[in-house]
């Protein structure tokens, strides 16, 4: 047998031809008319992408810069801050945090869960300069409800300016920062916008603009300040990363021509971000049917997120099983869990570049190591694609819209606004 290799991991993700093709052939230099035309078209598709009227910022940088980037600009030394963490990525803010000098309040949950409102309530101080959380925690496969922290904020008349990572929550997950209240929205380009990594960006409100004003933490690449005075020139302050920008208005050109229809054969980025949400939404519902149809368990059944699907290894088996026996026998890339969760976990991505065609090869993939390497689950051929296949046949993401929670689950799946609910 030959073997493709596919990518089904969260960050890098499977390229875009037509963002590659466009790669390729972006020979331009970054102090030109045609690279201003390129970075303004660019930055104009960004808002539209994620959602808002505010400043974006295009940083060249993994999105770990980017999240450097809001620490850096918007706390001063000593200031106290609040990270919700509840994985390794939530963990990560904490580490920027103290390296600039903060004072860091942390509202932890168990790894493949979501926090408690009322802790949350409880550690928002009347000093807390800043919140920072994930939208999807992407080493537990967890969604975190968004607006209901943002909505705690506003309740509570809280002076804390609300941050969040959205790396794997854009392009995943319904966000709506400007009607919610959220100052500063971070996302990476290796995620669902389909393009290698190099790329952050952050979508900026007025509010977290007048902070920087007055914070004065040492800051100097990441600028947020200087790069925005360069964006409306359409320029940025320092060599940019032309070819993957050329790549990223191609990525939002075809995710534009997705929801094309006949009088508007262009499409709409808004239009094609829904459907890009609603793909992750579908697909990942199908891998959570599938692989416990399989008699799999997931790593977060009530929090799971759509970016990617956690699912524990049976008891007594190593996870990496099935990152092995993917890899060598089919060619199939995914990760292990992070940190503490390796062995326990394996993780598969659900954002950009995936469709029903590859979700329903690698659920054949996945039960072709289930039936052949854990006997001790009783799993048959087609327990999984059966479920899979069920659940897109009966699946109607309009429908259902009524009976969700604004972070996009369904209600009794979100504990968040569950417990505030109570
Ligand atoms: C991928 C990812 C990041 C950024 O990691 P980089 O390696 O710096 O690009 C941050 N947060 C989350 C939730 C992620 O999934």
């Amino acid at each position: 047998m030959i073997r493709k290799t596919r990518l089904f991991t969260p960050g890098p993700t499977p390229l875009l031809p037509a963002a590659q093709f466009a790669m390729a052939a972006a020979d331009i230099h970054h102090r030109t008319a045609e690279f201003r035309a390129l970075y303004l078209r660019v930055l104009a598709q960004l808002k539209d992408f994620v959602g808002t009227t505010n400043d974006v910022i295009l940083l060249s940088s993994s999105g770990t810069g980017a999240m450097e980037a809001s620490v850096s600009n918007l706390t001063s030394p000593g200031d106290r801050v609040l990270v919700l963490a509840a994985g390794k990525f939530g963990e990560r803010w904490s580490g920027i945090a103290k390296a600039f000098g903060c004072h860091v309040d942390v509202v932890s949950a168990p790894y493949g869960q979501t926090f408690s409102l009322d802790e949350v309530a409880a550690s928002l101080h009347l000093e807390t300069r800043a919140v920072f959380m994930q939208a999807t925690e992407t080493s537990t496969g967890v969604r975190h409800c968004v607006p209901a922290i943002a909505k705690l904020l506003k309740d509570t008349q809280s002076e804390a300016l609300l941050i969040v990572d959205a790396i794997t929550g854009l392009g995943t997950t319904h966000l709506d920062m400007d009607s919610w209240g959220v100052d500063v929205l971070v996302g990476g380009s290796q995620k669902a916008v389909m393009i290698p990594p190099g790329l952050s960006y952050l979508a900026i409100s007025d509010r977290a603009w007048d902070r920087m004003e007055a914070t004065y933490n040492p800051r100097y690449y990441f600028d947020l300040r200087k790069e925005r005075k360069n964006a409306r020139l359409g320029e940025s302050a320092y060599t940019p990363a032309v070819s993957l920008i050329a790549a990223l208005g191609a990525a939002f050109d075809w995710i534009a021509a997705q929801a094309a229809t006949p009088e508007n054969p262009a499409g709409s980025l808004v239009e094609g971000r829904k459907l890009l949400v609603e793909n992750a939404e579908t697909i990942a519902a199908m891998t959570r049917a599938a692989v416990q149809a399989l008699g799999l368990k997931l790593f977060a059944p009530d929090a799971f997120a759509a970016a990617a699907t956690a699912i524990l290894a049976p008891e007594g088996v190593d996870s990496g099983i099935f990152v092995k026996e993917l890899k060598s026998r089919f060619g199939v890339i995914i990760t292990n869990g992070q940190g503490e969760m390796k062995g326990k976990l394996f993780r598969i991505a659900h954002l950009g570049f995936f469709d029903y065609m590859d979700t329903i090869a690698l659920i054949g993939a996945i039960e072709q190591v289930v039936v052949k390497s854990l006997p001790q689950l009783g799993a048959k051929f087609g327990d999984g694609l059966i479920a899979a296949q069920q659940l897109y046949a009966d699946r109607s993401p309009t429908a259902a819209a009524d009976n969700k929670c604004l972070c996009g689950r369904a209600k009794g799946h979100c504990s968040l606004t569950d417990s505030a609910a109570k």
